[in-house]
């Protein structure tokens, strides 16, 4: 790739001071509504926060097949469910299953009339899901329950400010200083950006010092916030089975929240966690969104964005089923958005090489999420075949993804205003500056 020298010219004047200005005082405005709205759910949100980790529905399941182990003996498949009770709606599910599911076990076990609590319980979530019934082996996946009816998850976080252009840009460096970043992304001839704001390999990081804060505020007054996009920890899990990583994911989250809140950026992006193969799906990602609500209760304004993955392992987030399932069970979902990362797409199934794999994509995140909660891009090519769950970033065009794959992504205005971000393998800005002009060119006019 010839590294073209970047020609800084229209960078500035994509967004003008005045218009920037604006946004900033509109972001800010709703922003401060939210948070003036938190104040008041706080109270609600921590008695709430009691309670969640241990639902009454659950606890409910949890007993009857309690007494049922004990009427009826050591039966190992029904200790199975004992330990995964978690994953109640498949338990509860007699009806949808193909004869040998969890949902018959429990049903089986009800030899004895239940209680009417439980019979309850047991509508109730029939109600809500249609969750194949599934066997849960130890180790083993089960999908999260699908809705149903795809109910709109409601309006999400306030919009970005429209200019109906797209903003390219890149991950960059904060060496030396992360109000370094600007200098960066000029370089990257990047229109938008995402950092570490911490070295993102330890869980400690120095406190944000009153001079950092001035400095990347004076540098970075011509850029506009929401097309910076943090990009946070990769030790952070706000889904762990572990109760020492948990508590340090989300003691990082609040920083992480604090910091983009000093620095004046609406927005924190971090991949959403991982059962690493304890709990359920569902108890992970319920968990999740209690991080997030603890998160929110703990900060003001800043905008907690999901990353969709790409279904490696047991990582949460490559079923936009995940992502919905928490977004539901996040209080202020004012406060929370999601990212999409192209790579990630590809692998977990949605083979952006092709139209028909791009419609079902946009189809699939409009009626499981809802385009109001999509903040951001990464915009990476694929090492790995689409659906072979591989996160393996390719520079764009030599991945599996291809240029025509990206043509498709360029110029789709669901993705206008948004910070799109290259993570393809890093050689030079200059490598970058030519990467974002690349698929600047391919956007038609
Ligand atoms: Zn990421
Ligand atoms: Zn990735």
């Amino acid at each position: 790739m010839a590294p073209a020298k970047s020609k800084r010219k229209g960078r500035t004047n994509i967004v003008t001071k005045k218009q920037e200005a604006s946004k900033n005082e509109e972001i800010k405005k709703d922003a401060q509504k939210v948070s003036k709205k938190l104040i008041e759910d706080k109270r609600v949100n921590k008695k709430n926060a009691k309670t969640a980790e241990k639902p009454d529905k659950t606890e409910v399941v949890k007993k009857e097949i309690e007494k049922d182990n004990q009427m009826e003996g050591k039966e190992p498949p029904r200790k199975r469910i004992k330990k995964n009770f978690g994953s109640l709606a498949l338990d509860s599910q007699p009806q949808s299953n193909s004869g040998k599911g969890r949902g018959k076990r429990v049903a089986k076990s009800d030899s004895e009339e239940p209680s009417e609590d439980v019979k309850a319980v047991k509508i109730e979530v029939k109600e809500e899901t249609n969750a194949p019934a599934k066997k849960l082996k130890k180790g083993e996946d089960v999908p999260v329950p699908r809705p149903l009816k795809y109910e709109s998850l409601g309006s999400g976080p306030p919009p970005v400010p429209f200019t109906g252009r797209k903003y390219m840009g890149s991950h960059v460096s904060a060496a030396g200083g992360i109000w370094n970043a600007f200098d960066n992304a000029k370089e990257c001839n990047s229109k938008s950006f995402a950092i570490f704001l911490r070295n993102q390999r330890q869980w400690n990081a120095k406190p944000l010092d009153e001079e950092t804060v001035q400095k990347w505020k004076e540098v970075g007054k011509d850029f506009a916030p929401h097309l910076i996009l943090p990009h946070g920890s990769y030790l952070m899990n706000l889904g762990s089975p572990v109760p020492e990583v948990l508590q340090k994911s989300r003691g990082m989250l609040q920083d992480e929240l604090k910091r983009c809140q000093r620095l004046g950026i609406p927005h924190y992006n971090f991949h959403p966690g991982s059962t690493t193969g304890k709990i359920t799906r569902e108890e992970c990602c319920k968990t999740i969104a209690e991080s997030i609500n603890i998160a929110h209760s703990q900060t003001e304004d800043v905008i907690c964005v999901l990353e969709n993955m790409s279904c490696q392992g047991f990582t949460i987030g490559g079923d936009f089923h995940e992502l919905r399932l928490i977004i539901e069970h996040v209080k202020d979902k004012s406060r929370v958005g999601v990212c999409l990362d192209t790579c990630h797409s590809h692998a977990a199934g949605y083979d952006l090489s092709t139209e028909e794999g791009f419609q079902e994509f946009s189809h699939d995140f409009e009626k499981i999420i809802g385009w109001q909660f999509l903040r951001g891009l990464h915009i990476n090519d694929s090492k790995g075949k689409p659906g072979d769950h591989l996160d393996r970033h390719e520079n764009i065009g030599k991945g599996t993804i291809g240029l025509e794959g990206f043509r498709r992504v360029m110029n789709c205005d669901r993705f206008n205003d948004l910070p799109l971000i290259l993570e393809t393998p890093w050689t030079s800005n200059a490598g970058y500056a030519s990467e974002v002009k690349k698929l600047e060119s391919i956007i038609k006019r």
